[in-house]
C-alpha cells in the first residue's frame, strides 16, 4: 500500500515537503479522481524516503511524521470505504499500532501525533476484524488508556481515543480487561456523551441511560450540542456533533430521558438547530438524528375521537363470549384510549428516506410461521357434514344433478324474469336463499328502518336536448341533481363550495341555473366505454343495499362510473427529504402551538350532523355513502387536515381503506391531508403508490375517472398513541401517518379520494345485472343467491358454462362432466382490486371470443364474486359485521356469524360428496405491501424444505401440478410475477380459504391470487401504477391460463412431471434442492415450449 511509509527514515529535503504540500492541496479539494495522482505522489515520497533517508534524531522529525500522517489520514478519508479494506489487508493496522507504541515511548508523547494516530485507528478499526486482538498484543490498548487517564480534560484528544476504545471493546477479552481496569468509571468522569455511547456498546444501555439522566446530562448534552452547532461553522466536527446526538438518542430511549429532554427544552433546541442545518446537505446526518430524537420525544397524543371503537355498532344475532365483539364491548369504558408512555423498543422506521423497499419482513415472518406438523401438512379430505345435510345445496348445482331439460327450463324462467337473480329470482320465492334445514336458521339481523326509496332526487329531463360538452357522441342526457346525490327524502345540503351549480362553471353554454337547489348536472354518457355500467341501474341497486348507517347518499364516482385513463401513471418518484419536511411540519405543531387551528370539520361521532358547517374557510368532508370511510376531519392549519378513519364495524382497529368526498376547495391552493391512524409499519405509499382522486367537474366534462394523484406522499410513524388493546397487546405503539398534498383544478368541484379504485356491492349487483345482457343462447349463466349476510344483503353465486350442444345423451354427458373451477373474491373489503380482477374474469367468461367459448365448453365455473358484501358496503377494511376477518374462519365457519363462508364451504363439501372436487380453487385478494400480481399455493414439499423438518420420502409424494397455473400466468399475464409466488403452508393461514380448500376439500390447485394495490416492478408494466384496465386484464388472463392448464393436463404432461418428481425423491435433501432447480427450469422450458403453440 502506498500510504504505508516507513518512518524510521524520513528525508528532510525540500522536495518531500513540496510533495507533501501538493498532497495537502489535493486533499483540500477532496476530489476522488485525484486518487490516482495521490497514489503517484505518495509513491514518490516513499521512494524518496527509501532511497535518501538517513537516520536522524527522532524528535526533530516528529513534526514531519505528523505532517505525513495527517496527509495520510486526509487521504484515507478521501478514499475511505473503498481503500481502507486494502490498507488493512496489507497489514496497515499493525504498522499503525507500531507507530503508536513508538510514539508513546517519547516523553512527553506528541499530542498532535497521538491525535492523528487515534483518528486513523478509529477509521481503520471497524474494518479490521482482528483489531482488538492486535491492539492487545502490541500493547496499544494500554497506551490508549494511559493516554486518556493523563488527558482527562483534553476533549480534542479524548474524542478519537474513545472512538478507538469502542472498537477495542468489541473484542470480548478486551472488554473484560477494560472493565477490570475501571474504564467504565473512568469514562463517566470524562465525557458523558461518549460514556453513554460506549457503555451502550456493552449492552448496559438502560441502566446507564438512567444514570446519565440522573446526572443531569441531558441539559449538558443539549448545551454542548448547541455550543458545537454555533461554533463549528465550517462543519469540521460533524463526528462530535453526531456523537452528542447519538448520546441523546440513547438516553431518550427511556421514558425518564424523554421527560428530561422535554424539560430541557430539547424540542426547541433540536428543531432550531436542525432548521438551520437544512440548507447544508452534508449535515443530513445531524438533521436525521435530530428528527429521530424529536419524534421519539414528541409527547404522545390520543386520537381526536371519543373512542377507538367503530362509530358504528351492529347488533349480532349472537355474541360468542370468547369472540372479539364480546371482548371489545365488555371492556370498561375508556380503557381503549389510554395513552401509555411505555417505551417502544422498536426503532424500526428510523428513517425511510433512502430506504429501499424490501420484502424481507415477510420472509422473516414466514420462517416462524411455517407449518411443521406433518399431519397438518397432509391434505386430509374431510367432507365435513353428512351428505343428507348437504343435499340442500343441490339446488345450486342444477347443471350436475338434474335432468338437463328441467334445468334448462329453469334457466329460461330465470331469464324471463326481469330481476337479476340476486333478490328472489324465481317463482319459488325465497327458496334460493339458504339457510338450509340442517343449518341453524340465522335470525334476521336487527331490524333496520327501511329507506324510503320511493323518491330519488334524480329526474331525467329528456326535453333539454342542447349540445352536450361530453365528447361522446351520444345524446346529452341531463339530470337535475343535488350534491350529495341523495336517495329518499333527505333535504339537500349543498353543491360544491357553496351552492353554485356545476353546469355554469364548467363552460356549459346551456342552462344558467343560478342558485344551488336545482343545479344541472350532465351525466357523462359512458355506455359505449363501460358496457357494464348504467347510472340509473346503479341507483336502483343502491336502493336494495342495506348498510348499518343506513346510507341515503350515492357517491358520484360509483354513479358515473370509471373510464380508465389512457395515459400512463408511473410510480411516483420520491423527492429527497419529503418525509423529513413533513415530520418537521408536524413538530412545528409543538413549537408554534398558536398556528394550530385544531378545528373539527367532519365528525361521525356527531351522528345527527357530521358535517360541520362554517364560514367557508374550511373544506367540507363527507363519506356517508356505500364503502365510505372517514370518521373525522380536523383542520390543523389553514390548508392542512388530519383525517381519522373509522374502525371496521364492531371492532377497534383495521384502518387502511378510505373513501371520502371533499368540496369547498380553492383552486390552485396546495392542501395537505394526513390520515393519522394507519396501523401497518410500512406502506407502498413510501414506494411510488399514489392515492386516487375523482373529480366530478372532470366527470361531467367527459372524463369520468379515478386518477392517481398526490405529491409529497409519505408514510411514517406519528405521535398519536395506539392503545395496546388495539395493537395486539403491545405497549408504547404509535399510529402511522399517510400524508399527501394535492391541488384542485376546478372551482366548485366535488372530489373524492380513495385508497384504491372503489368497487361497491351495488356496483357488483349492477355489473351482474348487465352481464345477463351479454348472455347468448350458447351461454349457460345462472345467478343464485347463496345466502343472506348478517346485514341482510344477498351473496350472489354465479354458474357459467356453455349450453350443451344438443339434447343428445353424449352432449348432456359432456356438459355435466366438465371439470369445475371455483372462484371467489373480496373477502377483504379493502382489497377492491380483487373485485376489478373478478370483473375482468366475469366479462371474459361471458365474452364471445373463441377462447371464452372454449373455456365455457371446457369447464363449469362456480363463482362467489363477493364473499363479504357487508364489509364492502360499510366501508370496512378487513372484517365482516362480526368484527372478524372472514378469511380466518374457514376451518370452522359459524352459520350465523359467517354465513357466506359457511355456505361457500358447504358448496365445496357438497362437491366432494358428489366426487366433483374442483380442478382449481382461487380466491382473489389484494396485497398492500408488494408489487405485481402473484399467487400463494400449498405444497407439502416446499413447506418441508423451507422448514428443515425431517420427512420421509413418502411424506413428500406430491404432484407438481400446483406450480403449473402460476407458471402459465407468469408467461401470459404481464403483471404476474412468478418470483413473488409462494407455496408454503403457514400456521397463521391454516384457517384461510386456500389452506382449508387444499387440506379438507382436497383441491391440489388451491390458490390465493394477490394483486398489488400499487404497481409493477417487472414486465410490461414495470414502473407503472396499476389501474383497473390492468386488473381486469389480469382477470381475463387468469381464464386464459385455465385453458392452457386444461390442454397441459389433457396432454398428460402431468405424468411426465410426476415421474421426474419420483426420481428426485430418492435423493438427499441437498440434492433434492439442486434437482428441484433443474426441475423448475425443466418445467419452465417445457411450458415455454408448450406455450408457443398452445393458443
Ligand atoms: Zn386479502
Amino acid at each position: 500500500m502506498f500510504w504505508i511509509v516507513c518512518f524510521s527514515s524520513v528525508p528532510s529535503n525540500s522536495r518531500v515537503l513540496m510533495l507533501l504540500g501538493q498532497l495537502e492541496r489535493m486533499n483540500g479539494e477532496a476530489m476522488l479522481k485525484d486518487v490516482e495522482t495521490a497514489r503517484q505522489v505518495t509513491a514518490k515520497i516513499l521512494h524518496l524516503i527509501q532511497t535518501q533517508g538517513k537516520r536522524k534524531h527522532a524528535h526533530t522529525h516528529t513534526h514531519i511524521k505528523t505532517n505525513i500522517l495527517h496527509t495520510q489520514i486526509s487521504l484515507l478519508a478521501v478514499v475511505l470505504g473503498r481503500r481502507v479494506g486494502v490498507f488493512v489487508s496489507k497489514g496497515g493496522t499493525g504498522v499503525l499500532f507500531q507507530l503508536l507504541i513508538n510514539a508513546s515511548k517519547e516523553f512527553p508523547p506528541s499530542e498532535e501525533l497521538m491525535l492523528q494516530l487515534h483518528s486513523l485507528l478509529a477509521k481503520v478499526g471497524p474494518k479490521d476484524r482482528k483489531f482488538g486482538v492486535k491492539a492487545r498484543l502490541t500493547g496499544a490498548l494500554n497506551v490508549t488508556i494511559n493516554l486518556m487517564k493523563q488527558n482527562l480534560l483534553n476533549n480534542k484528544l479524548l474524542l478519537p481515543c474513545l472512538q478507538v476504545l469502542r472498537v477495542y471493546s468489541s473484542n470480548l477479552v478486551n472488554a473484560v480487561s477494560l472493565g477490570k481496569n475501571g474504564v467504565v468509571e473512568l469514562m463517566f468522569k470524562i465525557v458523558a456523551p461518549y460514556t453513554v455511547d460506549f457503555v451502550n456498546e456493552q449492552h448496559e444501555c438502560e441502566t446507564n441511560a438512567r444514570r446519565a439522566v440522573d446526572g443531569g446530562f441531558v441539559t449538558v448534552l443539549l448545551a454542548l450540542y448547541l455550543d458545537w452547532h454555533r461554533n463549528d461553522t465550517r462543519h469540521r466536527h460533524m463526528l462530535i456533533r453526531k456523537g452528542l446526538l447519538v448520546s441523546l438518542r440513547n438516553i431518550t430511549n427511556i421514558k425518564l430521558g424523554r421527560k428530561a429532554f422535554i424539560e430541557a427544552d430539547g424540542m426547541r433546541i433540536l428543531y432550531n438547530t436542525s432548521t438551520e442545518c437544512l440548507p447544508v446537505r452534508t449535515l443530513d446526518l445531524l438533521i436525521n438524528t435530530s428528527s429521530l430524537i424529536m419524534r421519539k420525544c414528541f409527547p404522545k397524543n390520543r386520537l381526536p375521537v371519543p373512542t377507538i371503537k367503530s362509530a358504528f355498532h351492529f347488533q349480532l344475532p349472537n355474541v360468542p363470549a370468547a369472540g372479539p365483539v364480546a371482548q371489545l364491548y365488555n371492556q370498561p369504558p375508556g380503557v381503549d384510549d389510554v395513552v401509555d408512555e411505555s417505551d417502544d423498543n422498536e426503532e424500526a422506521d428510523a428513517d425511510t428516506e433512502n430506504d429501499t423497499e424490501n420484502d424481507d419482513d415477510d420472509k422473516d415472518l414466514l420462517n416462524d410461521d411455517i407449518e411443521t406438523d406433518l399431519n397438518k401438512l397432509h391434505p386430509k379430505r374431510n367432507p365435513g357434514r353428512p351428505l343428507e345435510e348437504l343435499r340442500v345445496y343441490e339446488r345450486f348445482f342444477l347443471e350436475l344433478s338434474e335432468d338437463f331439460q328441467v334445468a334448462k327450463m329453469s334457466i329460461l324462467t330465470n331469464r324471463n324474469s326481469s330481476c337479476i337473480g340476486i333478490k328472489d329470482c324465481n317463482s319459488t320465492k325465497g327458496k334460493h336463499t339458504l339457510p338450509s334445514p340442517s343449518a341453524p336458521t340465522p335470525t334476521p339481523p336487527a331490524p333496520l328502518t327501511p329507506l324510503e326509496l320511493d323518491t330519488i332526487h334524480l329526474t331525467k329531463d329528456q326535453d333539454k336536448k342542447e349540445k352536450s360538452h361530453i365528447p361522446s357522441p351520444d345524446t346529452g342526457t341531463k339530470l337535475h341533481i343535488q350534491s350529495p346525490l341523495l336517495l329518499g327524502g333527505i333535504a339537500s345540503r349543498r353543491v360544491g363550495g357553496g351552492g353554485s351549480n356545476f353546469g355554469s362553471d364548467c363552460g356549459s353554454e346551456g342552462t344558467e341555473d343560478e342558485g344551488g337547489e336545482g343545479a344541472v348536472l350532465e351525466v357523462p354518457d359512458t355506455a359505449l366505454l363501460l358496457p357494464l355500467h348504467d347510472p340509473d341501474l346503479y341507483v336502483e341497486m343502491v336502493k336494495g343495499t342495506r348498510s348499518v348507517p343506513e346510507y341515503a347518499e350515492v357517491a358520484y364516482p360509483d354513479y358515473f362510473g370509471h373510464v380508465a385513463p389512457t395515459f400512463k401513471e408511473p410510480l411516483l418518484e420520491r423527492v429527497y427529504g419529503v418525509q423529513r419536511s413533513k415530520i418537521y411540519q408536524d413538530i412545528e405543531r409543538l413549537i408554534h402551538p398558536n398556528d394550530i387551528l385544531d378545528k373539527a370539520v367532519y365528525d361521525l361521532d356527531i351522528p345527527s350532523c357530521p358535517v360541520i358547517e362554517d364560514n367557508g374557510e374550511s373544506l367540507k368532508f363527507n363519506s356517508q355513502f356505500e364503502s365510505g370511510n372517514l370518521r373525522k376531519a380536523v383542520q390543523v392549519r389553514k390548508y392542512e387536515y388530519d383525517l381519522v378513519l373509522n374502525s371496521d364495524v364492531n371492532s377497534n382497529h383495521y384502518h387502511q381503506w378510505f373513501y371520502f368526498e371533499v368540496s369547498g376547495m380553492r383552486v390552485g391552493t396546495v392542501y395537505r391531508f394526513n390520515i393519522i391512524n394507519c396501523e401497518k409499519s410500512n406502506s407502498q405509499f413510501n414506494y411510488g403508490m399514489q392515492v386516487l382522486m375523482y373529480s366530478v367537474q372532470e366527470a361531467i366534462s367527459g372524463r369520468p375517472r379515478w386518477v392517481r394523484t398526490g405529491a409529497d406522499i409519505c408514510y411514517y410513524k406519528n405521535h398519536f398513541a395506539r392503545s395496546s388493546i388495539a395493537a395486539g397487546g403491545q405497549k408504547g405503539k404509535s399510529y402511522y401517518s399517510m400524508t399527501f398534498s394535492t391541488t384542485f383544478s376546478h372551482k366548485d368541484d366535488v372530489c373524492y379520494f380513495a385508497y384504491h379504485y372503489p368497487y361497491t356491492y351495488s356496483t357488483l349487483k349492477m355489473h351482474l345485472a348487465k352481464l345477463e345482457a351479454l348472455r347468448t343462447p350458447q351461454i349457460y349463466l345462472r345467478q343464485d343467491n347463496l345466502c343472506e349476510t348478517l346485514g341482510g344483503n344477498g351473496c350472489p353465486l354465479l354458474t357459467i358454462t356453455a349450453m350443451p350442444e344438443s339434447n343428445s345423451n353424449d352432449h348432456i354427458c359432456q356438459f355435466r362432466n366438465r371439470p369445475l373451477i371455483f372462484l371467489s373474491a373480496r373477502v377483504h373489503p379493502g382489497e377492491t382490486n380483487a373485485s376489478w380482477v373478478m370483473k375482468g374474469t366475469l366479462e371474459f367468461l361471458m365474452g364471445t371470443s373463441p377462447l371464452a367459448v372454449s373455456l365455457r365448453e371446457g369447464f363449469i365455473f362456480k363463482i362467489v364474486p363477493m364473499l363479504n358484501p357487508d364489509g364492502v358496503i360499510n366501508g370496512n377494511h378487513r372484517c365482516s359485521l362480526s368484527g372478524e376477518d372472514l378469511n380466518r374462519q374457514w376451518l370452522n365457519p359459524n352459520p350465523e356469524l359467517h354465513p357466506t363462508i359457511y355456505h361457500t364451504k358447504s358448496l365445496l363439501q357438497y362437491l366432494v360428496h358428489m366426487q366433483r372436487t374442483p380442478l382449481v380453487f382461487c380466491d382473489y385478494h389484494g396485497h398492500s405491501r408488494k408489487k405485481n400480481v402473484f399467487m400463494y399455493g400449498c405444497s407439502v414439499k416446499e413447506t418441508v424444505w423451507q422448514s428443515n423438518i425431517t420427512a420421509s420420502s413418502s411424506d413428500l409424494q406430491e404432484d407438481l401440478g400446483y406450480r403449473t397455473l402460476p407458471k402459465i400466468l407468469s408467461q401470459i399475464a404481464p403483471a404476474f410475477s412468478m418470483g413473488s409466488c409462494s407455496f408454503v403452508v403457514e400456521r397463521s393461514k391454516e384457517s384461510t380459504a386456500r389452506v382449508v380448500v387444499w387440506r379438507e376439500i382436497g383441491v391440489q390447485r388451491s390458490y390465493t391470487m394477490e394483486s398489488t394495490l400499487c404497481g409493477c416492478d417487472q414486465g410490461k408494466y414495470k414502473g407503472l401504477q396499476i389501474g383497473t384496465r390492468e386488473l381486469e386484464e389480469m382477470g381475463a388472463q387468469f381464464c386464459v391460463s385455465l385453458l392452457r392448464l386444461k390442454r397441459l393436463t389433457g396432454l398428460r404432461n402431468h405424468q411426465h412431471l410426476l415421474d421426474l418428481e419420483n426420481d428426485i425423491m430418492t435423493h438427499t435433501k441437498v440434492v433434492r434442492l439442486v434437482k428441484w432447480r433443474i426441475l423448475q427450469s425443466h418445467l419452465h422450458t417445457q411450458l415455454m415450449h408448450e406455450g408457443t403453440h398452445m393458443l
